[in-house]
């Protein structure tokens, strides 16, 4: 567990519990944005006295706490990662792997339009869904999770 979740949990006033470090410990080992299924599916093989409902529970607690971050895709599922420096996200629309992305240029210019509207941003996230071209790499960047 690391420092800087262990920190969040005190934070957030939120008992860390074995489920739910296994959990979190779960969500930041993957780099795939997994489903509330495949997060329990993994915390289990780590401790098998994680339940679905026990998942259910931590992910949308840890969710209100700031902890995490519910990534509402379009194509309907949602998706859970730890929540950390602003990125953005890329989806093959074949096999719906999501990729990593920042752009200093596109920063801008969403500050730019939120601020000829009136706004300060106060988080940005724009998702993208592609379709690759060929087999090469997608040579996208993996945000540290800590
Ligand atoms: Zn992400």
């Amino acid at each position: 567990m690391s420092l800087i979740i262990e920190e969040k949990f005190k934070n957030a006033n939120i008992r860390l519990t074995p489920q739910r470090a296994v959990i979190v410990e779960t969500l930041a080992e993957s780099t795939d944005h997994p489903d509330a299924d495949a997060i329990y599916r993994r915390a289990l093989k780590k401790d098998n006295s994680v339940s679905v409902a026990t998942t259910y529970r931590t992910l949308s607690l840890l969710e209100e706490a700031g902890i995490l971050r519910k990534l509402n895709m379009q194509d309907g599922k949602a998706r859970f990662e730890i929540e950390r420096e602003d990125h953005n996200h890329l989806v093959d629309k074949e096999n719906g792997r999501i990729h990593e992305f920042k752009n200093a240029e596109l920063n801008n210019l969403i500050a730019k339009i939120a601020g000829e509207m009136g706004y300060d941003i106060v988080n940005a996230r724009v998702e993208v869904v592609g379709k690759k071209r060929g087999d090469t790499e997608c040579g996208c960047i993996q945000i540290n999770v800590y």
